[in-house]
C-alpha cells in the first residue's frame, strides 16, 4: 500500500510539473509572438449605410506566423486570456490602433477605430492609463477611440470597472456593446454607462431575410436606439439583399464581407482612397 502511495505521489507531481511545463511554453510562445512581431493588426472598414462612405474600422488581431493553436481569433484569443500576457498584448492592440487611426488621419481620412476589449483587460488597475497613454503617445482624439465590450461586462456589481467605464466616457472615447442581442435581457446598462453603439449580431444578420423573428428583433433593436440616441451597426453583412433590408430599417452603419474583410494596415489606407475617388 505504502509503495502505491508512493506512485500515486510521483505521479500527480509528474503531471503537475507538466502541466506547469506546458503553461510555461504558452507564456514564452506568447512573450516571443509579441517581441519578434508576429502579431498583427487587421482592420475591416465599417460602412454609413446612408451615404456609402467608410465611418470607421474595426481592429482585429491576427497570428500568422509561428502559431501553434490556429489562425482564428477565437481559437488564439482563449489560449492568450488564459495567461497574464492578455493584459500586454491588449495594450500592444490599442497602441497600434490608436496609431493606425491617426496615420488615416493625416493621410486624409478622419475616420474612427474601433477596437475589442474583453472583460479581464477592464478589470485590471492600470486599464485606464493604458487608454490615456494610447491617446497621448499617438496624438489620437479620444473622440475617434471606440471601445468594444460585450453585454456581460457591462452588467458587472464590481464599482471600479464601472468607474473606470465612466472615466473613459468622460475622456471623450465611444462605447460600443459586441454581439448585441445574444446575451443578458436586462438593459439597464444601456442608459446607466452611456453606452453609444450597439453592434447587432451577425446571428441575426444571416437570417434577416429568412426569419422573421429575426427581423422583428432587428426592427425593436433599431427602434430602442433610435430612442435612447444610439447608432446602431449590423456585422456579418454578406449580401445586397440583407445591406437593403438594414437600410429599409433604418439601421446606419453595416459591416462585412460584402464591402471587405479584415485587411492589413496598408491595403485598408488603399481601399480608403479608392472610396475617396468614386
Ligand atoms: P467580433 O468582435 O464579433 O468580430 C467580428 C468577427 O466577424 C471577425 O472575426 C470578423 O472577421 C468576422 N466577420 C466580419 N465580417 C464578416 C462577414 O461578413 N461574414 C462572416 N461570416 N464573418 C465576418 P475574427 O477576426 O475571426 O475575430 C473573432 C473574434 O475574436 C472577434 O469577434 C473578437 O471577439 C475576437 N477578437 C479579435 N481581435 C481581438 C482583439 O484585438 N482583442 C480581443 N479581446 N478580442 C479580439
Ligand atoms: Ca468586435
Ligand atoms: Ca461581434
Ligand atoms: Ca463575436
Amino acid at each position: 500500500a505504502k509503495q502505491s502511495g508512493k506512485n500515486k505521489y510521483h505521479y500527480y507531481s509528474e503531471s503537475l510539473h507538466t502541466e506547469y511545463m506546458k503553461s510555461l511554453n504558452v507564456l514564452n510562445g506568447l512573450k516571443d509572438a509579441l517581441s519578434e512581431g508576429f502579431l498583427d493588426l487587421y482592420f475591416q472598414p465599417q460602412i454609413n449605410l446612408e451615404t456609402n462612405k467608410i465611418d470607421s474600422a474595426e481592429a482585429l488581431l491576427r497570428w500568422n506566423r509561428g502559431n501553434p493553436y490556429g489562425f482564428n481569433p477565437d481559437d488564439f484569443i482563449p489560449v492568450i486570456e488564459s495567461t497574464e500576457l492578455i493584459h500586454d498584448i491588449g495594450a500592444w492592440v490599442i497602441q497600434e490602433a490608436c496609431r493606425a487611426c491617426k496615420k488615416w488621419h493625416e493621410q486624409g481620412h478622419h475616420i474612427s477605430i474601433a477596437v475589442n476589449v474583453s472583460a479581464l483587460q477592464i478589470t485590471r488597475f492600470n486599464f485606464y492609463s493604458i487608454v490615456e497613454d494610447a491617446l497621448k503617445e499617438s496624438g489620437l482624439d479620444a473622440n475617434f477611440l471606440e471601445i468594444e465590450l460585450t453585454e456581460h461586462v457591462l452588467l458587472t456589481e464590481n464599482m471600479e470597472v464601472r468607474s473606470r467605464l465612466k472615466a473613459l466616457k468622460d475622456l471623450g472615447i465611444k462605447l460600443a456593446i459586441d454581439d448585441f442581442g445574444t446575451g443578458y435581457s436586462n438593459m439597464n446598462y444601456l442608459t446607466r454607462l452611456r453606452v453609444d453603439v450597439l453592434k447587432l449580431d451577425k446571428s441575426f444578420i444571416s437570417e434577416i431575410n429568412v426569419s422573421k423573428d429575426s427581423r422583428v428583433i432587428v426592427t425593436a433593436i433599431i427602434e430602442m436606439a433610435n430612442v435612447l440616441g444610439m447608432q446602431v451597426i449590423a456585422e456579418g453583412v454578406e449580401s445586397i439583399i440583407q445591406r437593403n433590408t438594414l437600410r429599409e430599417l433604418g439601421c446606419g452603419l453595416g459591416q462585412g464581407f460584402l464591402w471587405s474583410k479584415a485587411l492589413p494596415n496598408l491595403a485598408l489606407l488603399a481601399f480608403l482612397d479608392s472610396s475617396l475617388k468614386s
